[in-house]
């Protein structure tokens, strides 16, 4: 894997900001959630972490955004943490090819959501912690701010709120795997948890530290013992280049070659193994849920620093 020479990279990122930006218009922000629309659409940042400790950063990567799917991934990992290959029994590891909060699959499935990265696979995931944590919006939060070592980290009420007031589908989805015997906890009960976790907002820059630990076999930015093992790091990496990004997975891993999680709030994490973590924001969304801008800036970062496609 080849790392951007050295300080050529602020360079390419400046570069990519600007041309971005010209993507500006092509997508659509998210309004299935309506709090979401509050978003002014024209905004783009980029943070890389390197594993060494530095960050660069270009355009709005300070401005907190929410976290939507991205959240997901948090989730999985304090979920395999605890259950360990036991998580298997409730939630599949393949691709879906279908749409983020489909419920078809489910039905020939008897209730196993195919992967931990779409909404049905996130609430088994999210019923799971339940059952762990007496309050999980507080233990995950708490997580969060540890990882990305910013102790004010929030979910934005508004956006939680309207979230659960319209979450007929996820509704669906988790009453559905519980008429399956896929769900302990109360579906209502659940979904607060769900929407508050998808409400969390950071910026690219707390991101991209937030899921350093990923480039780095496991092991945070301070001396505390490893968030999970080098093992786990790599089952965690491989999940997110098969299912990061939906039913556009495969799109992803022949453009990009990163692993990755997308949220219709517009942002997208990619690791580069060994080298950083990336975050990047723009509320515009493609067809398929992710980010118009952010694809394409990941596209063009990969392509002129070799990052991606490793093995190929
Ligand atoms: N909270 C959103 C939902 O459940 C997350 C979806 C996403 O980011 N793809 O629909």
């Amino acid at each position: 894997m080849t790392a951007a020479p050295d300080g050529q990279l602020p360079l390419l990122l400046e570069r990519i900001d600007r041309q971005a930006r010209e993507r500006f218009g092509l997508g659509r922000v998210a309004d299935y959630i309506p709090a979401l629309t509050d978003v002014d659409p024209r905004q783009f940042g980029l943070a890389v972490a390197l594993v060494d400790g530095t960050c660069h950063a270009v355009g709005q990567a300070d401005v907190p955004f929410s976290l939507q799917s991205i959240t997901k991934l948090f989730t999985f990992v304090l979920a395999f943490r605890s259950e360990g290959d036991g998580l298997w029994r409730r939630v599949g590891r393949e691709p879906s090819g279908a749409a983020f909060n489909s419920i078809v699959q489910l039905e020939t499935e008897s209730g196993i959501p195919r992967n931990p990265f779409i909404n049905a696979g996130a609430l088994v995931v999210t019923d799971i912690l339940t059952s762990r944590y007496a309050h999980l919006d507080y233990a995950l939060l708490g997580a969060l701010r540890r990882l990305a070592g910013e102790p004010r980290l929030y979910w934005n009420a508004r956006v939680a709120l309207s979230e659960r007031q319209t979450a007929w589908r996820n509704l669906a989805l988790a009453c559905f795997m519980k008429s399956h015997g896929n769900f302990d906890n109360d579906p209502e009960l659940v979904l607060d948890n769900y929407c508050r976790q998808c409400a969390t907002e950071m910026s690219c820059l707390q991101l991209a530290r937030a899921t350093r630990f990923l480039a780095r076999g496991g092991r945070g930015d301070t001396g505390d013992p490893p968030v999970i093992s080098a093992d786990q790091t790599r089952r965690v990496n491989a999940l997110m280049l098969t299912c990061g990004a939906y039913d556009g997975a495969g799109d992803f891993a022949y453009r990009i070659g990163l692993p990755v999680k997308t949220g219709v709030g517009g942002g997208i994490v990619a690791i580069v193994p060994g080298v950083a973590s990336i975050a990047v924001w723009s509320p515009e969304l493609d067809t398929r849920g992710n980010s118009v801008a952010g694809t394409w800036a990941l596209e063009a970062l990969a392509r002129h620093t070799g990052w991606g496609h490793t093995g190929f």
